[in-house]
């Protein structure tokens, strides 16, 4: 039976739980994630938190699809075992949350297009691993950089927690799926699909010898033609996530670009 809580108590503290942090308007990927979760074989709780602090924009903010109602049927039919649903003054009392500033990592791409993202993303995450004090937790490589961060954060404050990641969840036609899709029109969420199609492009291209720089240069026409307005496309070492040299072995493509005024990210891993 799933329990539905606003708080932390001595019962769910007593357990080793597995933690998914979630925004709410659940999808397959977050049901991935959870599928996941269930494997560790732990409790595993499901917070929907929609944390204003990550939101550089109001009206994203207010925009953001909240449908609590089906999330909680949704969760309940996975059979979480617990959903956390807290206000925001249990996060964000008004004293005693660490503000949390991310590595440099941080500054750049989805950092350098939204200020201030990434500290509020970690200050939640943190405050949230700090009252689950979960044994395990589940994040999506949807959200790469966030990931890499969150990786980083528990290695610098030495976090006794195992960070789990799942795989991009894609509809048939290759889009990631993301709580902003349900903004999206049928015909936009069909052209948002030619974003995957243009990452797959700069990995084949680089596969097949072509420098990153052009394979890069590439990828950025493709995904400009459609109606498709490009923030940016990188490719990184997604060890550190600096530019890539000789020596780097795994690579990441990030990309974040606007569908009918929806941002949307993405990436794919390349190996070399
Ligand atoms: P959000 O509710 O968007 O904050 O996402 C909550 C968690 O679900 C994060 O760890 C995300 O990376 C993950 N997630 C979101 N979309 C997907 C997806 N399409 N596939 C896998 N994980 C995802």
């Amino acid at each position: 039976m799933t329990k539905v809580i606003t708080t932390i108590n001595e019962d769910i503290l007593s357990k080793n739980i597995c933690f998914i942090p979630t925004m709410g308007a659940i999808h397959e990927g977050h049901l991935s994630l959870i599928d996941i979760g269930k494997e560790t074989n732990l409790k595993t709780l499901v917070s929907i938190f929609l944390n204003r602090k990550q939101f550089n924009n109001d009206d994203d903010f207010k925009n953001y699809p909240n449908e609590l109602e089906q999330d909680i049927q949704f969760l309940e039919r996975k059979g979480v075992d617990y959903i956390f649903l807290p206000q925001e003054s249990y996060i964000y009392p008004s004293e005693g949350v660490p503000s949390i500033v991310p590595s440099k990592v941080g500054s750049i791409l989805e950092g350098a297009s939204r200020p201030g993202h990434f500290e509020g993303v970690l200050t939640v995450v943190n405050r949230l691993f700090d009252l689950v004090k979960p044994s395990h937790a589940v994040f999506g490589k949807k959200d790469a950089q966030q990931l890499f961060l969150i990786k980083d954060m528990v290695n610098r404050f030495d976090l006794n927690i195992e960070i789990i990641e799942g795989e991009i969840f894609r509809d048939k036609n290759g889009l990631a799926l993301s709580s902003r899709n349900k903004h999206l029109s049928p015909d936009a969420k069909l052209n948002a699909a030619n974003i995957f199609k243009s990452l797959q492009n700069v990995a084949n291209e680089i596969n097949l010898g072509k420098s990153f720089e052009e394979s890069v240069e590439q990828g950025i026409n493709l995904i400009s033609q459609n109606e498709i307005n490009l923030d940016y496309l990188e490719i990184v070492d997604e060890e550190n996530f600096n530019y890539p040299n000789k020596y780097s072995k795994k690579l990441k493509l990030l990309t974040a670009a606007y569908v009918e005024n929806v941002r949307l990210i993405d990436n794919l891993d390349i190996k070399l």
